[in-house]
């Protein structure tokens, strides 16, 4: 039995994962929540000590096999797939992300607690042998490579276009993490200039999260990013100019990532991708279609093999 976790930086949830996850079948995935069990999720703990979060997924864990009458003993792997980035104490994992740690942007940021970083893998591993931590892109991108649209690509990433944006990579066949598993981070890279009203939460004005995430787009054009694109797939002028150069922006990202890891295929999710597909997708193809055709000719664009489930997949993916 496993524990998969997934952590925000709004809500943590948790669920169990029984049998031997390599038995869920592709279309078991697609079709619902069957592989999961009795996943419960709570606001994210941001007071107290600096390891609140690690003992609230201990305690979590527990309610669910109490709820789900399962011996608590029984866990033998615990998956966490979390929004980064990360940093490294001793060989541990723990938490760097400015949602959760109050501490790294200061009062001003307006969260409860001055932690600059928050514990994670240490308190679990000392209660359970087999833990492995992910980025939530990451985890995502091994559930697309084991069940979804990834199958069968070695050279590969996955893509979430949400509230954020992150990104998983993987290059002959290695999922790459990097020196304190935060690779893929391309979300905080630069691909323009003069975006003077795109402040980032990372604190760079104009990368492309600052200038196309979910929340830059509400910030910066005052209305949520599934009205801008309802518009603009309505064709309103105002709102195609500008969701045109949101994809500018992404599939300038997204070349970037073919040509520097020479990628076969990217899948992508999230919501602001996901719920807006079918305009989208064209529009980030265009960007990299017929650019330095040896490095481009035939890389596939796909909408997630999961759908809107990569995410509840995410964790589970760690411990399969
Ligand atoms: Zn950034």
């Amino acid at each position: 039995m496993k524990a998969c976790v997934d952590i925000g930086g709004t809500k943590v949830a948790v669920s169990l994962a029984t049998g031997a996850p390599d038995s869920i079948a592709p279309d078991a995935a697609k079709a619902g929540r069957g592989a999961l069990l009795g996943r419960i999720s709570e606001p994210t703990a941001k007071t107290g000590s600096n390891d609140a979060v690690a003992l609230q997924i201990l305690r979590l864990i527990d309610q669910v096999c109490d709820s789900q009458q399962v011996d608590r003993a029984s866990i033998d792997g615990v998956g966490v797939s979390s929004a980064g980035p990360f940093v490294m104490a001793e060989g541990m994992t723990e938490l760097a992300s400015p949602n959760i740690c109050g501490g790294i942007a200061g009062p001003a940021r307006g969260l409860p607690n001055d932690w600059t970083t928050a514990l994670l893998e240490a308190p679990l591993r000392a209660r359970f042998a087999n833990v492995r931590v992910e980025n939530d892109a990451v985890s995502a991108l091994e559930a697309e490579r084991r069940w979804g649209a990834l199958r069968g690509f070695d050279h590969c990433a996955y893509v979430t276009w949400s509230t954020g944006v992150g990104i998983g990579l993987c290059v002959d066949g290695h999922v790459l993490r990097g020196k304190n598993g935060n690779a893929g981070h391309a979300g905080h890279s630069f691909v323009t200039s003069g975006e003077l009203d795109a402040l980032c939460g990372c604190g760079n004005v104009g990368d492309v999260e600052g200038i196309a995430a979910g929340n830059a787009i509400a910030r910066r054009f005052h209305q949520p990013a599934e009205q801008l694109l309802a518009a603009a797939l309505a064709g309103e002028a105002e709102a195609v100019s500008r969701a045109d150069h949101l994809c500018e922006v992404m599939g300038r990202m997204l070349y970037n990532l073919v040509v520097t890891l020479d990628l076969q295929a990217i899948s992508l999710g999230g919501s602001v991708f996901w719920n807006n597909r079918d305009w989208l997708l064209p529009r980030l193809e265009s960007r990299i279609a017929g650019r330095l055709a040896a490095l481009t000719d035939g890389v596939s664009l796909m909408p997630a093999g999961l759908g809107d489930k990569v995410g509840d997949y995410a964790a589970l993916a760690l411990v399969a």
